[in-house]
């Protein structure tokens, strides 16, 4: 019996490689690999953001295929990223676009911040904005890392002081020049800013509701990454005829035991 460590060396190579940069950049040049990948890894992600923002439109047949059509359109600009994106870049111009499609009455909010919150810190900040985007406080509590009677007790306590106007009214500014990017917000999330930087956001997410939206917007991306569930073959298959994909090439198992087993 003889396995051909190369050809498997090769293929566990081409795999770990393949980024949602290289992925961005095959869906731009048309690439069927690009398209399989962001079907597998990302479509669910979107049906994700669905089931959250309009549950009603989670189970129809016809939202991914709708989607597909969009993304597959050229200069979609969920795809049309400069430089090298990370993959929560990515996800953020993802969600926006899925509820762009959707839901577009998320993003409107009408009223300024009210002045009950002047001083909030900005954990509770956090928590309240995610209440605003519709999530309950076991949600809440894992995308911000906190039990969740931490969460509930700062809910009362902000709802209390807002007399339930909700955060939902509030106008997000336009970035200023001492806004957070998306990156920067990421590594914070992360616990990889050094200190003064670190002390720097905290101080600003305690003065600008964009940044906590958007902060939170990169919580939410991780968390609905992680509770996405995989299409069924049929929703596959559907969307690779609808886009005249070709289905993958055969799995990686039964080309390590056709190719190197003898
Ligand atoms: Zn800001």
């Amino acid at each position: 019996m003889r396995i051909e460590w190369p050809l498997i060396y090769k293929w566990n190579i081409e795999m770990a490689v393949y980024t949602c940069n290289d992925m961005v950049h095959d869906c731009r040049a048309r690439r069927p690999e690009g398209w399989r990948h962001f079907i597998a890894e990302y479509l669910p992600f979107c049906r994700a953001v669905i089931l959250h923002y309009l549950p009603e439109r989670g189970d129809d047949p016809n939202s991914l295929p709708a989607l597909m059509a969009i993304f597959s359109r050229s200069g979609c600009t969920v795809f049309e990223v400069s430089g090298i994106a990370t993959e929560r870049e990515f996800l953020l111009g993802l969600r926006d676009m899925v509820i762009e499609q959707f839901a577009p009455r998320v993003q409107n909010r009408p009223a300024p911040e009210p002045a009950l919150l002047t001083g909030v810190p900005a954990l509770e900040r956090q928590i309240g904005w995610l209440e605003a985007m519709g999530y309950d406080e076991h949600a809440s509590a894992r995308m911000l890392n906190l039990d969740h009677k931490t969460v509930a007790a700062v809910r009362a306590k902000l709802n209390a002081a807002l007399q339930g106007a909700g955060l939902s009214c509030i106008v997000l500014p336009a970035a200023g020049p001492g806004c957070a990017s998306a990156r920067t917000l990421a590594d914070y999330s992360d616990g990889r800013l050094v200190w003064q930087t670190r002390q720097k956001v905290e101080r600003h997410l305690c003065e600008c509701w964009r940044c906590v939206d958007l902060f939170c917007r990169l919580r939410e991306s991780d968390f609905l990454m992680s509770r996405r569930q995989p299409l069924k073959p049929a929703e596959v298959e559907n969307i690779y005829e609808a886009m005249d994909i070709k289905p993958p090439p055969a799995g990686f198992w039964r080309k390590v035991f056709s190719a190197g087993w003898s």
